[in-house]
């Protein structure tokens, strides 16, 4: 299977005259793929999603998400359990070496955690119980559902209107599901898109980030200062961290229960020793892109923590010498130049579409946003209007994190240049200007 046009800023031919499908398949199970079976099932189509994971995604170990305006109003139109979903953070501070404040802004901004966010989606697609939150039940006009795990995703067909899709189970055999419509939400590494555009591969863009939490109670008074319903920075050659309040132990927002997460991206080189060193297991496995939590070699942390305590000031230092469980993801670049395939059968969304650097803290919001196209698509048919506004976000927001990603990193900036970059990515969704080269021709 190849794609069957690839258009560079044109919108495939309209498919308002393909029936309203009723049965989707969804590939991938995270925030992406639950959002979509979650929007998709309460306006009545029949969804089965297939994922990868033969259990719950690594329950418990979820870390800090920016919620955007996207994310808030998913939840705002969907959700059913009715809990709070994001805590508040009401300023933005920058921290020199030193520890001291050099720069503040009053700016609410909301934060969540990825586990939150997973088992209020799985409680509004499949009823999951679980600590997090009450779990809805059924409504009328519901569609069906169906999640299941252990199903890796390994090709797909047209067959006439419908589309088959292929994959294999855990226990060694392999099956395969017919549908109306394929959605891919399998994330950045996108199976999907690799069986359309195999020359596309994510491509390493010189950093990493290493990721963490602490509780709230166990954090010192200075770091409580930094941190607590704060959104707080720090740049120096070759690092950035940021550091804020997400929710805790079962989404607990309550003060003194909730974590600090700390996001601290800092550059190793390709080809150099350290690098090699920190994404090998605790197992001697080399791995490309993400060292799990509770996977980090002792010697690697070590290292990590030492550079901590030479290169950060001293609280956000203290966060990296008290997280238990870190996790580091090397940071890459992807995007898929196309999201529509065989006359709108088949359609990516969220890191699927476009793997964005995470200083834009718009990957979550991004999947949201696609979604809550695809509903309109599917609802009136507009095709062209789904493409345009979503290719379109997709490019300019990967375009925006790779400059801001690289000036971070890469360039020794005056601090005024670093808050300005940061406030470009709070502008909302609603009122970017999209330059000629992000557009999509309709
Ligand atoms: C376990 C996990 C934890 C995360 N934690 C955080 C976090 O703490 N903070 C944060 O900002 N972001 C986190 N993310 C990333 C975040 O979910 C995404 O950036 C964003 O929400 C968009 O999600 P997505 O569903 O498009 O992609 P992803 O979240 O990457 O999900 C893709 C899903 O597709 C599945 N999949 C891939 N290939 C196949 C295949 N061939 N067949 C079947 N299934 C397949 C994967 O197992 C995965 O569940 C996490 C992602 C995962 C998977």
């Amino acid at each position: 299977m190849t794609a069957d046009s690839q258009v560079n800023g044109a919108v495939p031919p309209s498919p308002s005259s393909r029936p309203r499908p009723k049965h989707i398949i969804i590939i991938g199970g995270s925030l992406g793929g639950l959002f979509t079976g979650v929007a998709l099932k309460q306006h009545g189509y029949d969804t089965t999603i297939l994922e990868r994971n033969p259990t719950n995604l690594l329950e418990n170990q979820g870390a800090g998400i920016v919620a955007g305006g996207d994310t808030l109003a998913f939840f705002e139109r969907y959700d059913r359990c009715k809990r709070p979903v994001a805590v508040a953070s009401e300023k933005r501070m920058y921290l020199d070496k030193s520890g001291t404040v050099v720069h503040e802004e009053v700016m609410k901004q909301t934060m969540t955690s990825w586990d939150l966010c997973y088992y209020m989606l799985r409680a509004n697609y499949d009823h999951q119980e679980s600590g997090y939150c009450d779990t809805p039940g059924p409504q009328p006009g519901d569609g069906n559902i169906d999640y299941r795990y252990g199903c890796t995703v390994r090709d797909f067909r047209e067959e006439g209107d419908k589309v088959r899709v292929y994959y294999d189970k855990g226990d060694g055999g392999s099956d395969s599901v017919v549908g109306d419509m394929l959605v891919g939400a399998d994330g950045p590494s996108s199976t999907i898109r690799k069986i359309l555009f195999p020359d596309i591969q994510r491509k390493y863009a010189g950093y990493c980030v290493i990721r963490g939490t602490v509780p709230e109670d166990e954090a010192s008074e200075e770091a409580k200062a930094a941190f607590v319903e704060r959104f707080t920075f720090f740049h120096a050659p070759g690092i950035q961290n940021l550091t804020y309040t997400i929710p805790g132990t079962n989404g607990n927002m309550k003060k003194g229960k909730r974590l600090l997460n700390f996001v601290w991206y800092t550059n190793f080189p390709e080809d150099e020793n350290e690098l090699e060193e920190v994404m090998t297991d605790k197992d001697g496995r080399r791995r490309r892109i993400t060292i799990p939590p509770g996977q980090m070699r002792d010697e690697a942390w070590e290292m990590v923590k030492k550079r901590g305590r030479d290169r950060l000031p001293p609280q956000m230092s203290e966060m990296v010498e008290k997280t238990r469980q870190p996790f580091v993801q090397c940071i890459t670049d992807v995007i898929t130049p196309q999201n529509s395939f065989m006359n709108g059968k088949v359609v990516l969304v969220g890191d699927a579409l476009a793997g964005f650097r995470p200083h834009t803290v718009a990957s979550t919001s991004q999947a949201a946003f696609d979604v809550l196209m695809l509903v309109e698509y599917l609802q009136t048919g507009d095709h062209a209007e789904f493409v345009r506004r979503t290719m379109e976000y997709a490019r300019l927001i990967q375009y925006r994190g790779v400059y801001i990603g690289n000036r971070s990193q890469f360039e020794s900036l005056p601090l005024k240049d670093y808050v300005e970059d940061r406030n470009m990515m709070s502008i909302k969704r609603e009122d970017l200007e999209f330059p000629e080269w992000s557009q999509v021709r309709v």
